[in-house]
């Protein structure tokens, strides 16, 4: 046996940016976690490269044969790994965050969209684990996305495919967070279970869910439709209906453009587990085109959880090293 066959391949990092936080964690070949820091990168995002470098130095500390670096950053991530735009982070305007973070932490560095790379953890580690076509669909205080086809992430033309949160249902619809109207975000984020819940609320056709509220119809959450719904309450079960609706109206949108295998769900509103996602399935399945004349396309909950990012970014990183395919062919 040669010295090269006992050496294990180096663990690498991966990097989660979010509005106010950052998460950073050493990933082994594996898809475990080494260990992990997090910080706060301030409100407009502006102590994003030195709080960062700072956890990567730690970390390095620990593990010094770390050999690269992958990065899942909020926003419009372009092929060079600048960060054009972010809504949530003011600091990130025509950012040259791939090239600012390798200086700073003399490693090779690959940044991505954080979508794409909680996709890709999913699909190298989780969920999607073995898919070659599958949806990866982010139901948070927004919709994110991620798309895979021939086991690699979609792209599109400048790196900025798969805000699928971002298509128009409804142009008379309520405001989206990105300024225009009736886009799926809208109508099915964690947010739009909120303001579901307090039309509702203000109607007197959620008592269940306003008395979790503090009897406040207006101070009424996605949160606690949720655990209405989890209770068993018939108006938090209804209101969680109608939501489920909406979500499939995007889903099965989505699976008749793309005909994935797989949808993935993550985010914050998968921890009601199949009190949401049988729902969405039944609505599903009546929406998508054909339903009886095609296979089925499940649609299982992420299995990383609030990790898939840095397993994500990790997984990419090893792309850079020699022998790998490069940055933008995964
Ligand atoms: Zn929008």
């Amino acid at each position: 046996m040669t010295d090269a066959a006992e050496q294990p391949a180096p663990p690498t990092i991966g990097v989660d940016l979010g509005a106010t936080n950052v998460r950073v964690a050493v990933v082994d070949r594996a898809g475990g976690i080494r260990a992990e820091l997090r910080d706060h990168t301030g409100e407009d995002g502006s102590e994003v490269v030195p709080t960062t470098t700072a956890l990567v130095r730690k970390l390095r500390d620990e593990f010094p044969g770390v050999s690269a670096i992958g990065v899942g950053a909020a926003g419009l991530v372009d092929r060079d790994g600048d960060v054009q735009y972010a809504p949530n982070i003011p600091a990130f305007r025509r950012t040259p965050l791939r090239e600012a973070l390798q200086r700073a932490v003399g490693l090779p560095v690959v940044v991505d969209n954080d979508a794409n790379a909680a996709a890709w953890g999913e699909i190298v580690h989780g969920a999607a684990h073995g898919a070659l076509y599958a949806l990866m669909v982010t139901l948070g205080s927004g919709i994110g996305g991620g798309i895979i086809a021939r086991g690699r992430v979609i792209r599109g033309a400048h790196g900025f495919a798969a805000e699928i949160g971002h298509f128009q249902i409804d142009p008379d619809g309520p405001m989206c967070a990105c300024g225009e109207r009736g886009h799926w975000e809208a109508f099915a984020s964690g947010h739009a279970l909120g303001r579901i819940g307090r039309v509702w609320a203000a109607a007197g056709r959620a008592p269940g869910v306003v008395a979790r509220a503090g009897g406040d119809p207006d101070a009424v959450t996605g949160v606690h439709v949720g655990d209405s719904a989890q209770a068993g309450e018939p108006d938090g079960r209804a209101l969680l209906d109608e939501y489920a609706e909406l979500v499939a109206v995007g889903l099965a949108g989505l699976a008749n453009i793309l005909d994935p295998e797989r949808i993935v769900i993550s985010g914050g509103l998968v921890e009601l587990g199949d009190t949401l996602l049988r729902p969405v399935r039944d609505a599903f399945e009546r929406r998508i085109e054909g339903a009886e004349y095609r296979p089925r396309i499940d649609i299982v909950p992420a299995a990383l959880g609030e990790h898939a990012g840095v397993i994500g970014a990790a997984a990419r990183a090893r792309d850079l090293e020699p022998g790998e395919s490069g940055i933008w062919t995964k």
